[in-house]
Formats: C-alpha cells, sequence, structure tokens
C-alpha cells in the first residue's frame, strides 16, 4: 500500500527537479541573449567621450541618464533618434559640466537613477554568469542521478520477486545448500531458539551468466521476503566518500524491511584485496570498510542475509572471508550436460518449439555455455524462427543460433576476392585434416568459408561430452588442431595471413597454462607460476620468466611444426578438401568424413 506513496513523492521530487531545469535553462538562455544584445548595441551605438563633449557644448544633447555608480550613462542626441551610451571617466565632473550647461540656459534633462541591481554586481560576476548557470545546472543533474538511483535501491516494486527454486534449472546440490537459508529467513526464531547463529553472508563464486542472481532471487521468492540488490560497481564513485554513504543508506534500508536479503553483485569492484594506495584503491577501502562495519554491526536477530556475487573470487579481500561475514562460499557451475538440458526446457516452455526439436542434442553441442548463454541462443532461435516464416522454432532455426552465438551471423553478402577465399578455404581445411588425424581431438562438426562474425570462416568441432580433466597430450594436439589453420597457408600459399589471430591468441593462452597453471613442463615442475610478480617467482631460481617463457615457446613451436608435418602427409586431403570448399562453401559432417 506504502508503495503508491513512495512512487507518488518520488515522481513528485522528479517533477520538481525538472520544472526547475527548464527554468534554469530559461533564465541560462535569456541571461546569455540579454549580454548579447547588449554588447551588440553598445558597438554599434556609443558616443566618444569627446564626441560627447562636442556633442554638449553644441548644446545637442537632450536627455542624460545616469546610473548611480556607474560610469555608463545613456544620452540622447537633439537630431537623434535613438538612446546612445557613452562611457565618462568621472561622472561627478559629468555632472557639474551638465549642470553648467543647464545653467546656460540649455534644456536638458538629468535623470539619475538608483544604483540597478546588476550595477551592483561586480563586472566579473556578470561575465561568470553563464558559467555559474551551468555549474548549478550540473549540480541540478547530479542531483536528479542521486534520485534516479535511490529510486532503485528503494524501489519497493523490485523489492518481492516471485522467482521461485524451480525456476532455476540444475544446480540440485547448491539449491540444497541455500533451503537452510530461506528457512533461517522464513523462521529465524526456531534456530536462534536452539542457539544456532544465522549466518549472514553467502558468496556465490561463478562465471557471469551462470544463474547467480537468478538463484539468489529465488531464495527471497521462496522465503518470500524482500530482495535489495545493488551492483559493487554502482559503489565506485568519483566523488570520496559516497561508496560508504551508499552501503550505509542500503543496510538502513534492509534494517527496515528485515527479514530481507541484500544482494550485492560484482562484489569484487569494492572488495578486491586492499594494496596499493592509489585514489580509487582508498575510495574503495573506505566502501569496504563501511561493508564489513556495517555486517559487523546488525544482530543476528534482525535477519538480514547479505548475498553477494563475483566471477573473481581470487581478487577478494581476506577480510571479507572471516567468520561472521560472508562465511559461507557456495561456487555456482556451469551446466553440465543435464543441467544444460533442464535450463533448455525451463526456457523452451514460453516458446513455439517444435514437437521434433531435440533439445538433447542441443544439449550435448553446447559444453561450457552457460545458463544466460543456453536462454539467449533459444530467444536467438525465436528471432531466426520469426524471419524464416517458421510455424514454430525448427531444430535447423536452433542450429542457426548456436552458430550465431558462437560464430557471429552468416555474411553471405560480404565480397571477398578469390585469394582471400583460397587462403580460408585452405586455412580451414588445414584445421580440419590436422584434427582428423590426431586421436584426443573430437570430430569435424562442420567446415565453412562463409564469412560469419568477424571470421572468415570456421571450423566447428562435435562438442565434447562433460570432462573434469584435460591430458597433457590432449591440450598438446589442441594446440597442433589450433595451428593447423596457420601451417596450411604457410604450406600451401607460402606466405602467411591475419586470419589465423584468434587461433594463436587461444593457443598461446593453452601453452602459458600448461606451464605456468598445470605444471605441465618437465623443466619447471608442477609449480603454480601463474598471475605472480616477478619477485614472487624469482624465489624457484634466477631468470624463471625467461624459462617459462622458452618452455611456452618450445611448446607452440613443436605444435606448429607437428602441424605443419601432418599437412605435408596429407597434401592430398588438404587440396581436396579445400577444392570443395571452394566450389561449395561448406562442408558437413557426413561429407567430411567421405574424404578420408
Ligand atoms: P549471473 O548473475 O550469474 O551473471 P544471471 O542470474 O543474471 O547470471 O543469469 C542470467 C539469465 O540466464 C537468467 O536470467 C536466466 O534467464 C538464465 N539462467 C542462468 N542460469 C540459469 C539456470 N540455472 N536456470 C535457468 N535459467 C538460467
Ligand atoms: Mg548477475
Ligand atoms: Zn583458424
Amino acid at each position: 500500500m506504502n508503495k503508491k506513496k513512495d512512487n507518488k513523492s518520488k515522481d513528485k521530487k522528479i517533477w520538481i527537479s525538472l520544472i526547475s531545469l527548464i527554468v534554469l535553462l530559461a533564465v541560462l538562455i535569456g541571461v546569455t541573449v540579454f549580454l548579447m544584445n547588449d554588447k551588440e548595441k553598445k558597438d554599434e551605438n556609443t558616443l566618444a567621450y569627446t564626441d560627447l563633449i562636442k556633442e554638449l557644448s553644441y548644446g545637442n544633447i537632450e536627455k542624460v541618464e545616469m546610473t548611480v555608480g556607474s560610469t555608463t550613462i545613456k544620452v540622447k542626441q537633439k537630431n537623434g533618434e535613438e538612446e546612445k551610451t557613452a562611457i565618462v571617466p568621472n561622472t561627478e565632473s559629468f555632472i557639474g559640466l551638465v549642470q553648467e550647461k543647464v545653467a546656460e540656459g540649455n534644456q536638458i534633462e538629468l535623470i539619475q537613477k538608483p544604483r540597478s541591481v546588476f550595477a551592483q554586481i561586480p563586472a566579473f560576476i556578470i561575465s561568470f554568469l553563464p558559467t555559474l548557470i551551468m555549474l548549478a545546472l550540473f549540480v541540478m543533474i547530479f542531483k536528479m542521478q542521486g534520485l534516479g538511483e535511490k529510486g532503485k535501491v528503494y524501489d519497493d516494486t523490485e523489492r518481492k520477486t516471485k522467482i521461485k527454486f524451480d525456476d532455476v534449472a540444475g544446480l540440485d546440490e547448491e539449491k540444497e545448500e541455500l533451503v537452510e537459508i530461506v528457512e533461517f529467513l522464513k523462521k529465524p526464531e526456531k534456530f536462534t531458539k536452539m542457539g544456532a547463529k544465522i549466518p549472514k553472508g553467502v558468496l556465490l563464486y561463478g562465471k557471469p551468466g551462470t544463474g547467480k542472481t537468478l538463484i539468489a532471487k529465488a531464495i527471497a521468492g521462496e522465503a518470500d521476503v524482500p530482495f535489495i540488490s545493488m551492483s559493487g560497481s554502482e559503489f565506485i564513485e568519483m566523488f570520496a566518500g559516497l561508496g560508504a554513504s551508499r552501503v550505509r543508506k542500503l543496510f538502513e534500508k534492509a534494517r527496515k524491511l528485515a527479514p530481507c536479503i541484500v544482494f550485492i553483485d560484482e562484489i569484487d569492484a569494492i572488495g578486491s584485496r586492499r594494496s596499493s594506495n592509489s585514489g580509487a584503491e582508498t575510495e574503495n577501502n573506505q566502501t569496504l570498510n563501511q561493508l564489513l562495519v556495517e555486517m559487523d554491526g546488525f544482530s543476528s536477530e534482525e535477519t538480514i542475509i547479505v548475498l553477494a556475487a563475483t566471477n573473481r573470487p581470487e581478487m577478494l579481500d581476506k577480510a571479507l572471508l572471516r567468520p561472521g561475514r560472508f562465511d559461507r562460499q557456495i561456487t555456482i557451475p556451469t551446466p553440465d550436460l543435464k543441467g544444460r538440458l533442464e535450463i533448455l526446457k525451463i526456457h523452451a516452455k514460453d516458446k513455439r518449439v517444435a514437437d521434433d526439436v531435440n533439445l538433447e542434442s542441443i544439449a550435448e553441442d553446447t559444453a561450457g555455455f552457460t545458463g544466460a548463454e543456453l536462454a539467449n541462443i533459444l530467444n536467438e532461435a525465436a528471432i531466426i524462427a520469426t524471419k524464416n516464416k517458421h510455424e514454430d522454432i525448427e531444430n535447423s532455426d536452433i542450429e542457426e543460433a548456436v552458430k550465431k552465438v558462437t560464430v557471429g551471423i552468416e555474411k553471405r553478402t560480404r565480397v571477398y576476392s578469390e585469394k582471400d577465399k583460397k587462403l580460408t578455404a585452405y586455412h580451414e581445411a588445414g584445421h580440419a585434416v590436422v584434427s582428423r588425424y590426431l586421436p584426443t581431438q573430437t570430430n569435424v562438426k562442420e567446415v565453412s568459408i562463409i564469412p560469419r562474425g568477424v571470421t572468415g570462416g570456421y571450423t566447428m568441432y562435435k562438442s565434447d561430452e562433460d570432462k573434469y580433466y584435460i591430458s597433457k597430450t590432449e591440450m598438446q594436439e589442441k594446440l597442433i588442431a589450433l595451428l593447423g589453420g596457420r601451417a596450411a597457408e604457410k604450406l600451401v600459399l607460402d606466405d602467411i595471413s591475419t586470419g589465423a589471430s584468434n587461433d594463436i591468441e587461444v593457443a598461446t593462452k593453452i601453452a602459458r597454462d600448461m606451464v605456468t597453471k598445470y605444471g605441465m613442463s618437465e623443466n619447471l615442475g608442477p609449480i603454480d607460476f601463474q598471475g605472480k610478480e616477478p619477485y614472487e617467482i624469482q624465489m624457484f631460481g634466477e631468470n624463471i620468466g625467461d624459462k617459462i617463457g622458452q618452455e611456452v615457446k618450445t611448446l607452440i613451436d613443436t605444435a606448429y611444426h607437428d602441424a605443419q608435418t601432418l599437412l605435408k602427409e596429407h597434401r592430398d586431403k588438404l587440396d581436396s578438401i579445400a577444392e570443395t570448399l571452394l566450389q561449395k562453401e561448406k562442408i558437413n559432417e557426413e561429407d567430411f568424413k567421405k574424404f578420408f
């Protein structure tokens, strides 16, 4: 009920701000026009002081208008139609002159006006007026933004969520762990009577799109308590101290609404390790400190549970993980085969999916995809089906959507030269042929030289059944397959192109991980070098950095060499597949197998 009231007063505030803004703008324009006009008039209608004295002595002046304290005067000449302005060096002596003339019998109307408001303001302020108004405008805009943001935190419509655990597919074990939190929120007394301490904070670790926000909302939905959320990056402010005050406000609200859930997304933005002393860092520390103070502050009777999400747990300040803070941590993994199927099923529910669509096979083809990506695929499929004027979403629409999401949209209209085409054909054929002869590599699903997204062509592999471990041999062979494209270019055209840049990037990362993360280098042994500063790895020997580099290079060189050897050996296959690609642009799994 007070939902409406809150919204109304918020609306009112925004209106007032808007109207003030418009008024300010009008004033700004008015003043600018006024100042400009004034200046123009001056240019056209000024009378030099010497001329003024002459005119005065000739008896040609009819009216003099002066403002106290100003040396700018207005005069009207007898024959002149308009008033002119003049600047007099000394107003008193000028008045004396005029009075002399009047005494001589000249008819001069002398008007002396009191100080004008404008005249009272020093000239430099007037010239700064537009700037001042601009400044005022900026302040206004900032305030309005503040209003908007406050609205977000306090927005009552956001408070209750209808999302339930059933809307979260897979993640069964994680849900099981979180059911307890729901119970805490529903019946805190039950636990406190027993002497149990209610947990304060739960950290959710996981890649973007794995459903962290979704599951946090589901907890609130299951417990039927308000859900207040904010993202860590919103706390990072250019004005020092604002981040901390936002945290304070967030918890003030939470206390009023308790029992409730506070969700802090991207907590790494405020809670990263307090190491250096740069400006931004100090601000973050204030924000982080405030968060710690708030979490330590509320008693367990208040039943506020803080959920936070991050995809970079290693970045977090250890202080956040102490008891009484985020002492529970739950990893939200990318879904496995079963999870993917369930996610696809959930998101297919509200779409017109044809009966013969095989979600199982799509789940099989999408190893490594997150929930968000799978949801996206079905959405893309619906768009593609609409474009294709299909009755329902068909298998082909979904397959097209998978490709669109993974390699980009097909760009049949992109024109490219015969030379480029040949290069692409050999590059892709190179990947495909090489991987065909590598036992650990999966089957080729499709080879194409139709440009998609930013790539000229692509080779798609059958996706792996979900695996927990990858062997060294497998990684070495992956390197060979990745470099097969470049190797074919070199072998056939004796020239190399930029087309392999992504392959090289991926290969380098894999080789580096093999050496520094997985301890797969015989010479360096199973030591974790990843992400360490030079001084940290120095203890493993002198020039250890050089040795790491050397090992990575050896892995890449060997793989490139092996790829070339394989291609030389099977040159006939390479040629015929490249030829076929040039003719047909695409080869599917079945046709590909026929070459061997
Ligand atoms: P995160 O917060 O981890 O980045 P989100 O919770 O924002 O991910 O997920 C984005 C979207 O992806 C969700 O709104 C939902 O549509 C879909 N999604 C992700 N994981 C799942 C899941 N396990 N079950 C159902 N949908 C999911
Ligand atoms: Mg999220
Ligand atoms: Zn390639």
